[in-house]
């Protein structure tokens, strides 16, 4: 795309398969957090609420650092920089040989983070907002939580850290997703990352229904990705809605992707971790399958609907023709759309 006044663009948007040769590994090093967002996926009495010894980041770690080519780390939390030993955790995925290590925060940037890792150590620092407007974010995410995540996304971007910003798209904050490319590229972020809310953690309580539905994704979440991309920014998000003759796949067969929590469950789908259906857990440092039935189980069932935990924790967002066929499959949450 081109236009009068902006220098030529040309987007290049394909879908993001499946990393089947890498580990992609989701660690939550802690659930603890400083805030309570609307929509937290944390759930602590599944999780638990252990703050990782550094020797245990260091022997989950190396455990995926061993399973293939190339590992890739993010951590997590709760908010990970409230852990006081983050920054040797950092250090020692580098050690350990992780192709790429990312930090999300909500902003906060606890324990002084950005003086004690350099850029040459974390390959992202992933900034979470979710409004383009003060008015809006800290309606989801609390009072004063706009300021503070676009000072500390200036305060990392001015130390010469790679940054990127999530945007967990919702019924309560769609309508400010135009806004948010001109805002990224005054900050200086490089990757924007739209999420699709999981009604998981908090988001299963509430009571108002926050999903957006597919004519309303599909109209808008293309376009403002390419806004974003004609801005310089990659921009990924996710596919949700297969189109016909797409073929559904389930990352949980397919791929590597590890999401880990302090209580020792490693879960391979992230719809399944408000229940204890974990297909692998941590015993002793060592990563073992659990019996069934397990999230494994679930993968397998192959339903006209496309995946089974969609299904069955949102289901509100598939739809039927009068005689009850699926008027389109659900796409594993992992396939995303990637423009850059
Ligand atoms: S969504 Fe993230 S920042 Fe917000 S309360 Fe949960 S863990 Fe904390
Ligand atoms: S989101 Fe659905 S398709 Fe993807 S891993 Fe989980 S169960 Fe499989």
């Amino acid at each position: 795309m081109s236009g009068k006044g902006l220098s030529p663009h040309i987007a290049m948007k394909k879908t993001v398969s499946f990393s089947k040769n890498a580990a992609n590994v989701f660690f939550h090093i802690l659930t603890a957090c400083n805030l309570k967002c609307r929509h937290c996926y944390i759930n602590p009495d599944q999780q638990g609420r252990e703050i990782l010894p550094l020797s245990t980041i260091e022997t989950w770690l190396a455990t995926f650092a061993e399973k293939g080519t190339q590992a890739n780390v993010i951590f997590l939390g709760g908010e990970p920089t409230l852990h006081p030993d983050l920054s040797s955790a950092v250090r020692m995925a580098r050690r350990l040989g992780y192709t790429s290590v990312t930090v999300d925060t909500n902003g906060y940037l606890f324990h002084d983070i950005l003086s004690k890792v350099s850029p040459d150590e974390v390959d992202y620092f992933s900034f979470s907002l979710d409004g383009a407007t003060r008015r809006t974010n800290d309606s989801i995410r609390g009072e004063g939580v706009y300021d503070k995540c676009v000072a500390g996304i200036r305060e990392a971007v001015s130390k010469g850290f790679a940054t990127s910003l999530i945007y967990t798209v919702s019924r309560l904050n769609i309508h400010e997703l135009d806004a948010m490319p001109p805002l990224l590229r005054d900050m200086g972020v490089s990757r924007f990352f739209i999420q699709v809310i999981g009604i998981r953690g908090k988001s299963a309580e509430a009571q108002e229904r926050l999903q957006v539905p597919k004519a309303e994704w599909t109209d808008h979440i293309p376009q403002v990705a390419e806004r974003a991309s004609a801005l310089g920014i990659t921009v990924t998000y996710p596919k949700v809605f297969l189109e016909p003759g797409e073929v559904f796949d389930c990352a949980g067969l397919t791929a590597h992707n590890y999401f880990i929590f302090p209580n020792g469950r490693v879960y391979r789908c992230p719809l399944c971790e408000d229940f204890p259906i974990h297909s692998l857990r941590f015993e002793g440092g060592r990563l073992v399958r659990t019996a069934a039935i397990n999230e494994r189980d679930l993968f397998r069932l192959d339903i006209r609907e496309g995946c089974v935990m969609n299904k069955l924790i949102q289901p509100e967002n598939l739809s039927y023709t009068p005689d009850a066929k699926p008027e389109y499959q659900i796409a594993c949450c992992m396939l995303k759309m990637e423009i850059c």
